[in-house]
């Protein structure tokens, strides 16, 4: 019997959840340094202890991907946490990412069951443990891959659907090539999700061990453009697609005064931070507007408008304010976003919103006009509408503004491959199970399909698309389910 199967339940659910260690606010809030620091051994082995081993275990069930997690946290216990980070491998193609951004309190955490009366296990703290472990350990077991099959496939986008179905279709013996239109890998985890919340050297390793395996990666390539889907089939020879181009177009609010200098998509922003390294200020010059001692508005609730505004503080901002319509409740960001947010001296202007933008006669920027709103019945999302309370206007005055509210499907691919079906939003239309598009041998996952979604989503929707594409390399038979007219 293990030492935990020792301890009684009871003493185990007195254990208090371990805390993760984060960098201090005022230091953090003006460098791009990693938030949160990581488990020590001792910690994740306490916070291990601290399961219960349900026979159901919510935690699984809510999962998206469906990870041992009962099993991985048991190993830890024991302290075998290569062990463990085989297990989770298993299911979880990129555990260092997941455990760093997913949204663990809607997901694992959500179900399991100590969630009910006090805190849930921190199963993405432990996550982010085993998976850095492994890595720091060097005994990283890359699984080998069987034999050539002859077939080859290209896959269209480097984010987490297109890496994860790499990684898996190299393993069945296919020869892998993937497509990027940046000159980066890794899609929104690095041009997206900034340096303080996610190392842009995790994902390098990931796209290395990937490499390792024998997947081919070509960058500055887009499909639609420098060559087509029919061209990849027809004229070099793959066998299958795999489109995988994520939902990266943005959106604008439409109000009078966008045009500004000074206002921005948060796509925009975060990439020019990220890609072009403005995050390393003291060593290239800065690609975005001087944010420095100026006041900066983010508008928008979800974890782009969080990575913005937070990115915003860190170029120097004296002010650095989000503004969002609806109220606390029903923001979409991460919970562990707006709290360090919040920490690091973010001004939130809840249930506001910006109706014109205002600048001088120079075209630059001065101030964002905004309404206050207040909260009627819930509209078809499920979330209480935001109305316009009468008379409220007032200006916040604002350098900078940028517009994180959303965004939709990359249309290179769509335009130029008539026989791929799309729906009204130009999402592609795919088929849940097989990812099987309109087009004999193209399939599609991830947010090009779903719209904006989460990483692991992503993950999953590449792994399921792997699978099928081995199934229709290995068979031959291709059977429509979707269908033109979709
Ligand atoms: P993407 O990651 O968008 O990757 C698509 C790739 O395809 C890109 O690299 C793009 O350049 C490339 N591409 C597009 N068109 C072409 C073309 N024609 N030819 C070649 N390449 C092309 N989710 C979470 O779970 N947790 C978070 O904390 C979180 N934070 C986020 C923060 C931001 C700022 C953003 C924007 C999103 C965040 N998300 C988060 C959502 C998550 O990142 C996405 O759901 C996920 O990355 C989608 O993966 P994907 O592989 O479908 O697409
Ligand atoms: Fe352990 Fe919580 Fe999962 Fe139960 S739901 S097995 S307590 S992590």
């Amino acid at each position: 019997m293990s030492e935990k199967n020792a301890l009684p339940l009871k003493d185990r659910m007195k254990i208090a959840r371990t805390h993760m260690p984060e960098l201090d606010a005022t230091v953090r809030s003006r460098n791009f340094e990693e938030v949160n620091l990581g488990l020590k051994v001792l910690d994740a082995v306490t916070e291990a202890s601290r399961c219960i081993e349900c026979a159901k275990p919510g935690c699984v069930v809510d999962c998206p991907v469906g990870v041992k997690i009962k099993d991985v946290v048991n190993l830890i216990y024991a302290g075998d946490y290569l062990g463990a980070a085989a297990k989770l491998r298993e299911d979880n193609a990129l555990p260092a990412i997941t455990g760093r951004v997913c949204p663990q309190e809607n997901q694992c955490e959500g179900g399991c069951i100590l969630g009910k009366k006090g805190a849930p296990v921190a199963i993405g703290n432990l996550e982010r443990f085993v998976a850095d472990f492994e890595r720091n350990s060097g005994q990283l077991g890359l699984p080998s891959n069987a034999p050539s099959t002859g077939k080859s496939v290209a896959i269209v986008g480097s984010g987490p659907a297109g890496l994860s179905a790499a990684g898996d279709l190299i393993q069945k013996g296919h020869r892998v090539r993937v497509f990027e239109a940046l000159h980066e890998l890794g899609g929104v985890l690095v041009y997206g999700i900034p340096e303080f919340r996610l190392p842009k050297s995790i994902v390098k390793s990931d796209v290395d061990n990937l490499r390792r395996m024998g997947v081919e990666f070509e960058t500055n390539v887009v499909v639609g453009k420098s060559v087509t889907i029919n061209e990849l089939m027809n004229d070099e020879h793959y066998d299958a697609v795999f489109v995988a181009t994520g939902a990266g177009l943005p959106v604008f609010l439409g109000v009078p005064g966008e045009h500004f200098n000074g206002v921005y998509s948060a796509n925009e922003f975060l990439t020019r931070v990220n890609l072009m390294r403005a995050y390393q200020y003291e060593e290239y010059d800065e690609p975005v507007y001087d944010c420095r001692d100026k006041d900066v508005i983010v508008v928008g609730g979800g974890n782009t408008a969080m990575d913005a505004v937070r990115t915003a503080r860190r170029l120097g901002a004296r002010k650095a304010t989000l503004v969002y319509r609806r109220s606390d409740a029903e923001m979409p960001a991460r919970a562990e976003e707006v709290k360090h947010a919040r920490e690091e001296g973010v001004e939130f202007q809840m249930l506001t919103n910006p109706i014109e933008f205002l600048g001088d006669e120079k075209g630059w920027l001065t101030g964002a006009k905004c309404v206050r709103m207040e909260l009627s019945e819930p509209d078809e999302s499920g979330r209480r509408r935001p109305v316009v309370v009468k008379g409220s206007e007032f200006v916040l005055p604002a350098n900078v503004v940028i517009i994180g509210v959303g965004t939709t499907a990359n249309p290179m691919i769509q335009s130029t491959t008539p026989d791929l079906a799309t729906n009204k939003w130009n999402y592609i239309v795919a088929d849940e199970q097989t990812m099987r598009t309109s087009k004999q041998g193209v399939f599609a996952g991830g947010d090009i399909v779903t719209g904006g979604a989460t990483v692991i989503l992503a993950m999953g929707a590449g792994r399921k698309a792997a699978a099928s594409i081995h199934e229709y390399l290995t068979s031959g038979v291709w059977e429509a389910s979707v269908a033109i007219s979709a």
